[in-house]
């Protein structure tokens, strides 16, 4: 039986920590951390990760700011709420809730943040920074993930890891992050996607084994070494008729016969997701303290 992967337990502990830090920022002098959040149109999940994000913000001492826009603002005027966020001091982070309606460039409007207020790391700066090694907001959902692995000790040098999927958001991140010269990282790295042919040679390699294609259920323990580190980013509603709200949540593993073969595991929900939130504040907090970019040229 593999042990759990808590991402509850280890997001409020990366919670309190944050928490504090935030008291003695402000006992210093610092200001109190800010982050913004854009949300276009009405989708349910969408509007539920972001009541989270806001919810997250009160508990470790953060100021929020929810801008919500119906979903047929032009990508005009979405882009000029950007420029008014990026000129506002006081506001430390921002990040714009995905998906975007289809009339408006998701890369156009996130590109449009300053880096060092991209707390969600998908700026080509950010981007480029994480993967030469130097200091950047890395994409939250890779990070929780780094901070999950370590929090649990698990050890990733010289491990085989295969990541299935190759997002920019958490995959393709993900592979860099876990082969970069770090702790947690020097992992040998297999990435796969789409095209990967006989896809279960890779996965019964994997010490570590990290999966984000979106797809319920789509790796079962038949594909999982003995012994393997299981991270399920998938997220997927499912319909069910038979619970109130009218669906369950599924991971993109098989959680009983995946279970059956893995050292570790992460279940969904309660594993991936919450460490997600709790990186993005702390990404928020290192841009309130100025760390990132402190010797920089881009200093804000
Ligand atoms: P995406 O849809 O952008 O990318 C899916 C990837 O899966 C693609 O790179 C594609 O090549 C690959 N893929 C598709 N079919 C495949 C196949 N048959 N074999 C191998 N690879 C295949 O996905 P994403 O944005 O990375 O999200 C993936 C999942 O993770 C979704 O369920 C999403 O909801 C979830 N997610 C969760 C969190 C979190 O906080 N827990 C954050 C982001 C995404």
């Amino acid at each position: 039986m593999a042990e759990i992967l808590d991402g509850k337990l280890t997001s409020q502990a990366l919670k309190d920590q944050i928490a504090e830090e935030v008291k003695a920022f402000r006992a210093e002098g610092g200001k109190q951390p800010h982050l913004a959040a854009i949300l276009v149109g009405e989708d349910g999940a969408s509007q539920t990760y972001v009541n989270h994000k806001v919810k997250a913000c009160d508990e470790v001492g953060f100021k929020s700011t929810l801008k919500r826009f119906p979903a047929d603002i032009s990508e005009e005027e979405l882009l000029k709420v950007v420029e008014d966020i990026n000129a506002d001091d006081d506001i430390d982070g921002l990040i714009v809730q995905l998906p975007l309606p289809k009339h408006i460039s998701v890369q156009k409007v996130t590109d449009r943040i300053v880096p060092e207020k991209d707390v969600d790391g998908f700026h080509p700066v950010n981007v480029g920074r994480m993967t030469k090694n130097l200091p950047s907001y890395i994409s939250a959902t890779p990070f929780g993930i780094l901070k999950l692995i370590e929090h649990y000790n698990i050890d990733t040098f010289g491990k085989h890891c295969v990541v299935v999927g190759r997002s920019n958001i958490v995959g393709s991140p993900m592979s860099i992050l876990m082969a970069r010269n770090g702790k947690p990282g020097n992992a040998t790295v297999t990435l796969c996607h789409r095209y990967t042919q006989g896809l279960e040679q890779y996965t019964r390699q994997a010490d570590i084994l990290i999966v984000a294609v979106g797809i319920p259920e789509f790796i079962k323990g038949d594909m999982v070494k003995e012994g393997a580190v299981v991270i399920d980013v998938g997220i997927t509603r499912v319909e069910d008729a038979s619970k109130k709200r009218g669906y369950v949540l599924k991971g993109d593993c098989e959680f009983s016969s995946c279970e059956e073969k893995a050292s570790h595991i992460t279940p969904v929900p309660g594993g991936v997701g919450p460490m997600t939130i709790s990186s993005l504040l702390y990404n928020t907090l290192m841009s309130a303290r100025n760390e990132v970019y402190q010797s920089d040229v881009l200093v804000k």
